[in-house]
């Protein structure tokens, strides 16, 4: 394999920096997507019945570059006949991950994809990722059964009230000003709640229309704090084009209300916030760009419809 690799000895920063061989690698992205369980699981599970409200997220080691793998799974997804209907995000959701974050083949569920980088891995799954698995798959039956755990109050007038206030109060308000700030990678506004999230849900809606925000669709969604699965409504932005969150935790006491405390970061009470600054430190190490020709081969070792 070693006397395959071209780019030996060459001026090739890239592969002087990589243990890997450029050619070993290679091999390693196309068996990946032509030949792994991952990827067969994980695209078997994009066809769900309910899309808008289901989610995925796969957990990678690799060091190949983001941007040349978002090339080949939007390429991949095309030819599957099902193109990107979304802006993909990069995003590092916690220290040494990355993440391309809402990548959405058409009528398909949106998920994430989260790679640790590896100088020694072209592309393959990762060992663990998340509640010990490197695939996991939420959908309607899923976050229904979720939400059975908590003891949801009646909606009645009192409810309708505090809701309709709390979709007027400064912290949801200023929660907006920061999915769209060039700093911000995502966001989630923290609240306390013993409100269903599905009614919840067309208020939140109703206000992001009165603010100037067009949705393609709102998902609801579990995500982990301290280990634990909390729940979320995910807002699909398309105008502005942003994904942000109300990440609701249960609280028996109050209708609704602002979560002042820390929960995944501190810094900006009420809020978390994920920055370019997180994003910047995954992405300082030497990634391996595939030229178009590479991409072109990992696409050709892989079988599509006629
Ligand atoms: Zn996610």
């Amino acid at each position: 394999m070693k006397s395959l690799c071209k780019y030996k000895g060459s001026r090739h920063t890239l592969c002087a920096v990589t243990n890997m061989h450029r050619q070993a690698l290679l091999e390693e992205v196309k068996y990946y997507f032509a030949d792994s369980d991952q990827w067969h699981r994980l695209c078997a599970a994009l066809p769900d019945p309910d899309p808008h409200g289901s989610h995925l997220h796969a957990y990678v080691a690799t060091s190949v570059h983001p941007d040349s793998l978002e090339s080949i799974m939007t390429s991949y997804f095309a030819r599957m006949g099902w193109p990107s209907s979304r802006k993909i995000d990069h995003m590092s959701p916690r220290a040494k991950m990355g993440s391309l974050h809402g990548i959405e083949p058409k009528g398909k569920l949106h998920f994430d994809f989260n790679w640790f980088f590896d100088e020694d891995a072209g592309l393959r799954p990762l060992d663990g990722g998340e509640s010990g698995c490197n695939l996991l798959i939420w959908n309607r039956w899923y976050i229904n059964q979720y939400n059975r755990q908590f003891q949801f109050r009646e909606f009645g007038t009192a409810e309708e009230k505090a809701l309709e206030s709390y979709f007027k109060s400064s912290h949801f308000l200023k929660g907006l000003e920061y999915p769209v700030m060039p700093t911000t990678c995502h966001m989630h506004i923290n609240v306390h709640t013993s409100i269903h999230p599905d009614i919840i849900q067309p208020y939140a809606e109703e206000a992001l229309r009165r603010e100037g925000f067009k949705l393609y669709y709102t998902c609801p969604n579990v995500y982990l704090v301290d280990g634990k699965y909390r729940g979320k409504l995910v807002f699909m932005g398309q105008q502005p084009e942003v994904v942000f969150d109300i990440g609701w935790k249960f609280d028996s006491d109050v209708i609704i209300q602002p979560a002042w405390e820390p929960w995944i970061f501190e810094g900006h009470p009420g809020y978390d916030v994920w920055t370019t600054a997180m994003l910047d430190e995954v992405m300082d190490e030497n990634y391996v760009r595939l030229s178009e020709v590479e991409i072109a081969a990992v696409l050709d070792a892989c079988c599509f419809p006629a």
